[in-house]
């Protein structure tokens, strides 16, 4: 296949790009690095299949229609991907994820390419207390980000029943491991682990008993590249998740052994807070073969271990 990863220099993006070199495909990144990095793609520069960095906007449309031609398939995660910068600022989060996705689904139906949309657990209802979220589960847009996922997502299955557009919706739940920012957009799992090598504390918002459901990066790349894989899924809703959830306060114990760093803050974002998310990934295990292989405490121990050998230097 001939790829176009759009975010493919961002945290899950870099793994999505090694797990298509991995096969054997052919890869083109195309990233603003606003969140990305392109150190994140070092690594790749010699691979035979990589066929570069395209440094740009998905909202640059003339740029769009330069990068797509001769594309199978495009894997779309350039997204505004942080909850409170969407309260904040819901405007770039509805242009980056509605308006930018709607860019990239013109470019897909004029070059035949077929679309890959991750877009996010956050778009759920909370877990009921007796099982995990399967696709049927109710959505319940609590934040303008979860909103303008589930607006790129109808879009995309719009292009999927208008078109015939190839065209399928993925909804990784909480992924974390190396290469996650430990700043504002990236995730309480690096943002912990950073403050507990810093011997800082770490600030645990509410008080703590929401569960998320932790999907290791290379097990969401796995699921992500398997569904752009396969033919037959178009207009499918595909969930991935590790099948466990985990509360906050727990996670932080696991993180950060030392009580007197753990300190609980007012919730920054009450309203929009999911209080329970666990994933049923039955249907990714159907219909992919898919199955997540890290468990928790090792993800958490390799995210270490990455984050350790950069605080001496990476
Ligand atoms: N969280 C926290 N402290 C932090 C960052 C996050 O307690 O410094 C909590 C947050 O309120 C949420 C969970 O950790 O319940 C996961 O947050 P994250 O930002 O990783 O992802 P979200 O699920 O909110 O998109």
């Amino acid at each position: 296949m001939r790829a176009l990863v759009t975010g493919g220099a961002g945290f899950i993006g870099r793994w999505v790009v090694k797990e298509l070199l991995t096969g054997g495909h052919e890869v083109t990144v195309l990233d603003n690095l606003s969140a990305g990095r392109r150190e994140n793609l070092a690594q790749f520069l010699e691979s035979a299949g990589f066929n570069g960095l395209v440094e740009g906007d998905i909202r640059e449309r003339e740029l769009l229609a330069r990068a797509f031609p001769g594309q199978n398939v495009c894997y779309h995660l350039a997204a505004s991907i942080n909850v409170q910068n969407s309260i904040d600022d819901p405007g770039e989060t509805f242009d980056n994820d509605v308006a930018g996705t709607f860019n990239v689904l013109e470019e897909c139906r004029k070059n035949n390419t077929r679309m890959i949309f991750v877009s996010t657990c956050m778009v759920y209802e909370r877990a009921r207390p007796d099982g995990g979220i399967d696709e049927q589960h109710p959505v319940r847009p609590t934040s303008p980000y979860a909103a303008a996922k589930l607006a790129g997502e109808a879009l995309t299955l719009s292009y999927h029943h208008a078109y015939r557009l190839p065209a399928v919706v993925l909804r990784p739940f909480n992924t974390y491991g190396p290469y996650q920012r430990t700043g504002g957009e990236g995730g309480v799992v690096a943002v912990f682990t950073d403050r507990n090598l810093k011997g800082e504390k770490l600030t645990v918002y509410g008080d703590g008993t929401q569960t998320r459901d932790f999907l290791y990066a290379e097990d969401c790349a796995r699921f992500i590249v398997a569904a752009g894989s396969r033919y037959g899924l178009s207009g499918e809703i595909v969930n991935a998740g590790s099948g466990r959830d985990i509360t906050i306060n727990e996670l932080t114990c696991l993180i950060c052994p030392e009580k007197e760093r753990i300190i609980h803050v007012p919730h920054i974002h009450p309203r929009s807070e999911i209080e329970k998310l666990v994933c049923d990934w039955r249907k990714a295990e159907r219909l992919l073969g898919w199955k997540p292989l890290v468990s928790l405490e090792d993800g958490l121990t390799r995210t270490r271990n990455w984050m350790e050998m950069g605080v001496t230097g990476r």
